[in-house]
């Protein structure tokens, strides 16, 4: 979402608080468009419109269970017996009405037929043949139910409308696509949502000693995870990923790939049958982890700037994720791309990814940005120095104290990657506390 007041520009010197951060990033982010997407592929995308129902549900009066469609006051008094004269199924309404002393077959689903006011379901009734048991019946072939127990009125049928009346709004614009919406569309008819256009996302690994998963690793060589880890939780926020690219340590060749990465060309994506928007657009959100920091061998911050990008800001007092980066290539008469130089280190990454992307591509999606925050308590002491924010990644445990968290790792670096498996939150300890108690309450912010 667009905040109003104009995004503040470039901070001062000094590292900024991650609040202050995620301000700054979504003060820059200008909400994708609308597109209508078919029914069968809008799971997981977000709505850019309201949806109204067209139709009733349940569309017609029908039975709830398999049973009689009959007169409630005809169930009443001794023996009572009533004549059947014809069915209701499922997609096939009968073609007469229910008349005094008269019932009709119907099967759960099926309309129910005019003149019956309720359904016995059939365990409560039993048939019967033959003119012997109606006299004046006309004998021979004729079925008659013989009901166990008085019906009540309206028993057993779903009215018209019940559950959603025509007209009404089924799903409010912003709302993300899971299965239970998909079904109310469905039952609603509705074969196409107009629904905000995915991010799309460059994603780029900054390093020579990356090697793909796969590959044999040689001396001082390592796999490549944070372009892993990054698609993936691009992905997993909705985003469309459409180039993933490697730099290799050089000046030269991560100008020339980030270049390539911010064109319009390399996002063309092969338009799904019918699809009535835009397949070639620029990235709305480009990723770079590594090579972004004050090394010899960094050199993104250096191709960012000179290729247009603005800083917006440098540097967050956090831990993991301080050396992050993010800045804005204004596109004339387009839209902007909003760029993260994200640290390499695989756990700095996907924290940062967290902190600062992932609101950007909910943001652009028009979906709400309630980070999913609650409080816990930290199930063991931690001590820090002051001055930076510290993000500890912890599994929760529901007790009946409430939330405990406790980290996943003991050793919280940003190196230690498998910190992350089971992390359902991070704990935040404040910039400029120096220890919290075992036991005492933080703020947790929800990974999932
Ligand atoms: P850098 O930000 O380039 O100085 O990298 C910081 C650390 O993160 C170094 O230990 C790198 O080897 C590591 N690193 C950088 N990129 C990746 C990546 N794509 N996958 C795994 N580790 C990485
Ligand atoms: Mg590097």
């Amino acid at each position: 979402m667009s905040r109003e007041s104009p995004a503040p520009k470039r901070t001062g010197e000094g590292p900024l608080a991650p609040e202050a951060a995620r301000e700054l990033v979504l003060g820059e982010v200008v909400p994708l468009r609308g597109e209508p997407v078919p029914l069968e592929e809008c799971r997981g995308r977000v709505t850019a419109a309201e949806v109204k129902s067209a139709i009733a549900l349940q569309p017609f009066d029908n039975s709830a269970m398999d049973g009689y469609a009959l007169r409630a006051a005809d169930t009443e008094g001794e023996n009572p017996s009533l004549r059947l004269v014809g069915e209701s199924r499922a997609g096939h309404p009968a073609e007469v009405a229910v008349g005094e002393g008269e019932a009709i077959w119907i099967s759960t689903g099926a309309m129910v037929p005019e003149g019956a006011d309720a359904v016995l379901p059939v365990e409560d009734t039993s048939e019967a043949e033959g003119a012997a048991q109606q006299p004046g019946g006309s004998g021979g072939n004729q079925r008659f139910v013989l009901p166990a127990r008085p019906a009540r009125q309206g028993e057993n049928i779903r009215r018209a409308g019940e559950d959603v009346e025509a007209g009404q709004v089924l799903i409010p614009a912003g709302r993300q696509l899971r299965a239970a919406e998909v079904a109310v569309l469905a039952a609603a008819g509705v074969a196409e949502i107009e629904c905000a256009q995915q991010p799309r996302v460059a994603i780029l690994g900054s390093g020579d000693e990356l090697i793909p998963p796969g590959r044999p690793l040689g001396p001082g060589q390592i796999h490549d995870s944070n372009t892993y880890a990054l698609s993936a939780l691009a992905r997993e926020a909705g985003a469309e990923v459409t180039s993933v690219t490697h730099l290799p340590d050089a000046a030269a060749a991560t100008r020339q790939a980030l270049a390539a990465a911010l064109s319009p060309e390399l996002h063309q994506i092969s338009p799904l049958a019918g699809r009535k928007s835009d397949a070639v657009r620029p990235p709305d959100v480009l990723i770079v982890a590594g090579g972004v920091s004050v090394g010899r061998h960094d050199h993104v911050k250096g191709a960012l700037t000179d290729l247009g990008v603005e800083e917006r800001f440098w540097r967050v007092a956090l831990r993991p994720g301080g050396p992050t980066w993010f800045g804005v290539l204004g596109r004339d008469g387009g839209r902007p791309t909003l760029v993260f130089g994200l640290p390499g280190n695989p756990v700095s990454a996907m924290v940062t990814f967290h902190l600062f992307a992932k609101p950007a591509l909910r943001a652009l999606t028009g979906l709400d940005l309630d980070a999913g925050r609650t409080h816990a308590t930290l199930a063991t002491a931690y001590r820090k120095k002051p001055g930076k924010a510290h993000y500890l990644r912890c599994r929760l445990e529901l007790t009946d104290q409430g939330w405990r968290a406790h980290l996943t790792r003991d050793t919280q670096g940003s190196h230690v990657l498998t910190s992350m498996l089971a992390a359902d939150a991070l704990a935040l300890i404040p910039a400029e506390r120096k220890e919290i108690a075992d036991g005492e309450r933080v703020e947790v912010e929800l990974l999932r």
